[in-house]
């Protein structure tokens, strides 16, 4: 049995008493186990906080991204081997596993990146100047400088690569130290990257730090200067909120949560166009691509009145196309759930949405793997319903199904569209397709107070429009409300989190000066 260890203080340590499981979700064979049982916390976050840190802030934008570019190639060099990984302890098909890693790979590239057009300074500066007196050299500018204590980041199941990178790409480039804990149900992934960073010696000493298992006490002993980025469910993160390090001491935190993702398709939008191809398109791979275990899934789909059967039928047809089964066989392309307790929420989750609406295709017990011992692994098929009056407050714009499942529903007109997406509570991306430019304004006007990220789906660039389900390094990830009110990524949007923002007010000769010295 392989036991994991956690990377703390700049050591390898394996947790005692007693250890969580991971778990094939294909068959159930136990793969590893981990424990972080009597780890010193404390001195984890010192030694990152003491060696990590004073070691990134001596270093240029320039050369974190140099480190950055090292630690995407690494990656990269070890891509089978990690996608096998994904494959075995994630339920991932190949694709779903590539997601994962080549987001992960593509991330820190895109840092690096970035940091390169930064340059070889340490500050941030932030916007243009601002003359303050009578004369030009009573000056004003504000300047953004890496927080100097250690960022936590705490990740969901669903990206174990990914999540990773994603964070820890903003936060060094920041010039932020890292303690990076994975999901236990899936870690083996993340285990592995952080591995392979050590081994190769990609970072100086206390700058990536990994705890693989529970979190124990550790984000109590964070401080003012300390960050905690949280990727989850809003119950956690309702628990960090109230941590004593939040409520006491002004710890910083981020919250990436649940989100009831939407697609609306325009009344102009006819069956056999590109516009309704790229929508179904969309639709069926949003809810299918890792099982329906993304953040930015699609779990509303609101269809002018008169189109809801049609696009029942388009999706039927579609789904009915998806191989469920074991997700290293070349013909499957979905494969189970990642845990015992997600099939279980999902099964409860798809009879709350049954208040409010009708399945019309699959069934959450009603299935058939493909290459799999009759009676293993956690198998849903794709899971479509109708609900003929949606309304806020009922069970689909309230509760977030976290797999396969999805939600046809009616709307009578723009405005009622936008309601019904705002019902959602606040979400990372909400898609619109069309081409009518009135309809598409209206939507954008309302709904995207709502949302982290709109993606409009027209006819001019159908032929290259990226899914709505993939966050990129350049624009914001996270969104109001429900999802969390956080946000991630967006270039150097992102960085806002690990650094503090300072208005310098005095010489402008000398404030000038700074931006190219530390
Ligand atoms: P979860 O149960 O909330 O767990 C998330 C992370 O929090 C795990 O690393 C977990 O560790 C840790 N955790 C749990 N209780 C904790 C505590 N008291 N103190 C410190 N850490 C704690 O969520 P999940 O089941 O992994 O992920 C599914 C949810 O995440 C879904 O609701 C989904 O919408 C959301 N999600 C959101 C985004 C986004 O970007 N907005 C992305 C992905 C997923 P253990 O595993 O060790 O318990």
């Amino acid at each position: 049995m392989i036991e994991l260890g956690s990377y703390v203080s700049g050591t390898w340590i394996k947790g005692k008493g007693k250890a969580a499981e991971l778990v094939n979700p294909a068959t159930e064979e136990v793969l590893a186990v981990t424990s972080t049982e009597g780890l010193d916390f404390g001195a984890a976050i010192a030694f990152a906080r003491d060696k990590g840190g004073p070691a990134l802030r001596a270093m240029t934008f320039t050369q974190r991204g140099e480190m950055l570019r090292a630690m995407s190639r690494a990656i990269h060099a070890k891509r089978d081997e990690l996608l096998n990984l994904a494959q075995a302890n994630g339920g991932n098909t190949r694709g779903d596993a590539k997601f994962d890693v080549d987001g992960a790979i593509g991330t820190l590239a895109a840092y690096a990146d970035l940091a390169q057009e930064l340059g070889d300074t340490h500050v941030l500066v932030d916007g243009d100047g601002i003359q303050l007196g009578r004369s030009a050299r009573l000056f004003g500018q504000h300047v953004s400088l890496p927080r100097e204590g250690v960022a936590v980041h705490v990740n969901a199941f669903n990206f174990p690569a990914w999540g990773l990178a994603e964070k820890a790409a903003t936060a060094l480039l920041a010039g932020m130290p890292v303690i990076s804990k994975p999901a236990t149900s899936t870690a083996l992934v993340t285990h592995r990257i952080v591995e392979i960073l050590v081994a190769e010696k990609l970072m100086p000493e206390g700058v990536l730090s990994l705890v693989c298992g529970g979190a124990g006490d550790m984000l109590d002993r964070l401080g003012g200067q300390d960050v905690i980025a949280f990727t989850g469910s809003s119950i956690t993160a309702a628990k960090l909120r109230e941590g004593k390090s939040v409520l006491l001491r002004g710890t910083k935190i981020n919250v990436e949560a649940d989100s009831l993702n939407s697609a609306v398709l325009g009344a102009d939008v006819e069956e056999g166009s590109d516009v309704m191809n790229l929508f179904v398109g969309d639709v069926v791979r949003e809810m299918t691509q890792k099982t329906g275990q993304k953040c930015t899934a699609t779990r509303r789909i609101y269809v002018p009145k008169d189109k809801v059967g049609a696009v029942i039928e388009l999706l039927r047809e579609r789904l009915s196309a998806i191989k469920v089964g074991d997700p290293t066989r070349d013909d499957v392309t979905m494969g189970p759930v990642a845990t015992a307790s997600q099939i279980r929420d999902l099964r409860e989750g798809v009879k709350k949405l049954e208040s409010c609406a009708k399945i019309v295709f699959g069934g959450a017990t009603d299935v058939n793997p493909i290459g799999v011992p009759a009676g293993k692994g956690y198998f849903t098929t794709p899971v479509l319903l109708h609900g003929e009056n949606p309304k806020a407050g009922d069970a689909v714009h309230e509760h977030e199904v976290f797999g396969p499942v999805a939600t046809v529903m009616p709307y009578e007109s723009a405005a009622s569209a936008a309601s019904l997406v705002a019902a959602g509570g606040g979400g990372l991306v909400s898609s619109v397709y069309s081409d009518d430019k009135d309809f598409i304004r209206t939507m954008i006007v309302a709904v995207a107070p709502h949302h982290g990220r709109l993606t409009i789906g027209s006819s001019k660039i159908a032929g290259q429009a990226l899914p709505p389900g993939m966050a990129l390094p350049q624009l914001l990830h996270g969104g109001p409300g429900r999802a969390g009110g956080g946000e991630e990524l967006g270039g150097r949007r992102g960085m806002a989190l690990y650094m503090q923002r300072t208005a310098l007010q005095g010489d402008r000769a000398i404030i000038e000066g700074l931006s190219g010295k530390k």
